[in-house]
Parts: C-alpha cells; structure tokens; sequence
C-alpha cells in the first residue's frame, strides 16, 4: 500500500474530524472499494464528475466508518487516507 500524497500533506488528523480523506481527483471510479468495505459506506457520486472525467468516490455515512482501512489497501490510486478515531478521555469513556 502506498503512501497516499493527500497524507503527506497531513500532519495531523482533518479538522474538521472525519475518518477519511479522500482524493477525489485520483478516483477513477472502479468501485474497488465498495466492494470491499465491510460497512457499505462507500459510492460513487454520480452527480459529480472529476478532472480524470469519473463520477468520484464518497464516503456516505461517517459514523458507520471503522477506520479498517480495508478501501485504502485495495484502492490502485491511492485515493484514501484513514484516520482512526480520536481517543476519548477515560473520564468520558467510563461514563
Ligand atoms: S475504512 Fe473501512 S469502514 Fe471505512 S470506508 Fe474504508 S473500508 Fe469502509
Ligand atoms: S478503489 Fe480507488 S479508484 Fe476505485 S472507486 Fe475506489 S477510490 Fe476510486
């Protein structure tokens, strides 16, 4: 799996958070991806249309993502790149 260029430019989680980031512009639409999600939460976007001439990728429900990275592994355009999710204080978690 490559490093995509979008995490280069990364250093921190997106603000903002969301589990992914998507480069849109590298999507050619092969849909590699949805199949490949476990949480069915990837599609295209056909009302759109990138530079490349493909309807691009979305992410349909973020709340649903796990983070698995199952869609950056298989994507050969490295399209993707996961964020886990932020950690919650323990405070917060044992409530
Ligand atoms: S990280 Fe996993 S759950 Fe989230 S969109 Fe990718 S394959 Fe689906
Ligand atoms: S696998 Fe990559 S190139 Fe193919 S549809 Fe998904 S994001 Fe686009």
């Amino acid at each position: 799996m490559a490093i995509s260029p979008v995490a280069m430019r990364l250093p921190r989680p997106p603000v903002p958070w969301t589990p992914l980031v998507i480069a849109e512009e590298r999507c050619k639409g092969c849909e590699l991806c949805v199949a490949a999600c476990p949480k069915s939460v990837l599609a295209l976007d056909r009302g759109r249309v990138n530079i490349l001439g493909y309807h691009p990728i979305a992410l349909t429900d973020a709340s649903a993502c796990t983070s698995c990275a199952f869609c950056a592994r298989i994507c050969p355009d490295t399209v993707f790149t996961v964020w886990a999710a932020p950690r919650m204080p323990r405070e917060e978690r044992a409530r």
